[in-house]
């Protein structure tokens, strides 16, 4: 039997909002490269997905969930298992939290982009640092995404989780070991949607600063092409960008993959791309630094899947 039949016949029976099998990832990721994932569930409410949960464990068939795609490299031949997609779980609200903060609650699939519109539009400050992360917010609180010197993790008070069994509970911060560019959270629980503490800020003001990293980005990054952010993590003292910059290695190509001649630490697909084209580049970009500098630089995408 095939994953895929195994997958299908764990299903059966279920009501699942969407299950597309042998799905190419090239076609969902922002990379716009990737193998085929054996099936790409999106479930509907938290029901749908406790009961899909629970049906893969007991068959022992491997799940991740994914958000927006935007920080994960899949290998050509794709993933053996079932993602877990957090499409449509997009709901936001704002309510008021003790001493004049707010909280900002919003579902996992819900993007960045949406929070910081919200907060905006409701003159919340806190968030201003997500304007233009592509994310969504299950894949910022598992990545502890951040930028301009903050983080998820100074903004989130709690999150709600889904563990293997289907089971929900609420973890508060301090639970969570979030570090650089990682919450600690074990891959397979499912991060169901969290909770942001906002405070009253000056509209124009928040306004102003979200339209300057706009700006930034637009000017820094190579937006025009797809990528998933920036490849390595920071080593500790120098920007990985300029460290590759320095290593001579700013705009190398190998087939239709390239380390950005914008920003060093982005590769951009310029087409035809391939995985297994970005994973010699990150071997490439990790040899070069070790044997030059001896940096270890470790990849800040998610690498998954199977080589074709
Ligand atoms: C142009 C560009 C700019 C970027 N700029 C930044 C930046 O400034 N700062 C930054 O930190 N990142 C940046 N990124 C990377 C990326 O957008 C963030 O890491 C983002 O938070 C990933 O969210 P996602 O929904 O796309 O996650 P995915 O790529 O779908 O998944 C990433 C990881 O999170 C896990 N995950 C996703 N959803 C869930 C969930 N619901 N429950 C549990 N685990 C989950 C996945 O299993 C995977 O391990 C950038 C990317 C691009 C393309």
């Amino acid at each position: 039997m095939t994953m895929r039949q195994a997958i299908a016949e764990a299903l059966a029976g279920l009501t699942i909002g969407s299950v597309l099998y042998d799905e190419p990832m090239s076609h969902h990721a922002s990379l716009r490269l990737g193998g085929p994932a054996d099936a790409l569930v999106a479930a509907d409410d938290e029901a749908q997905l406790a009961a899909v949960v629970r049906r893969l464990t007991q068959k022992g068939i491997a799940f991740l969930p994914v958000g927006n795609l935007t920080n994960i490299l899949v290998r050509d031949g794709g993933y053996r298992g079932a993602l877990l997609w957090m499409r449509g779980w997009d709901q936001t609200a704002v309510s008021p939290g003790p001493d004049g903060t707010y909280f900002l609650d919003a579902q996992a699939g819900a993007a960045l982009g949406r929070v910081v519109a919200l907060a905006a539009a409701e003159a919340l400050a806190g968030v201003e640092f997500c304007t233009g992360i592509p994310g969504s917010v299950g894949g910022a609180v598992r990545m502890n995404a951040g930028a301009y010197g903050k983080e998820i993790k100074d903004v989130v008070s709690r999150v709600t989780v889904m563990n293997k069994e289907g089971r929900v509970h609420q973890l508060r911060r301090e639970e969570i070991a979030f570090a650089y560019r990682r919450s600690g959270l074990p891959a397979d629980t499912i991060i169901c949607g969290a909770r942001f503490v906002l405070t009253r800020g000056d509209a124009g003001r928040i306004r102003a600063r979200m339209s300057e990293i706009r700006e930034w980005r637009q000017e820094k990054h190579p937006l025009q092409y797809p990528s998933a952010g920036s490849v390595f993590k920071n080593p500790p003292g120098e920007p990985a960008g300029r460290l590759i910059e320095e290593l001579g290695l700013k705009g190398r190509r190998l087939g239709d993959v390239q380390i950005s001649k914008k920003h060093a630490n982005f590769m951009v697909n310029k087409g035809q791309g391939t995985a297994a084209d970005m994973l010699e580049l990150i071997r490439l970009v990790q040899e070069t630094a070790r044997r030059e500098r001896g940096v270890a630089l470790e990849p800040e995408i998610v690498i998954i899947g199977e080589e074709r």
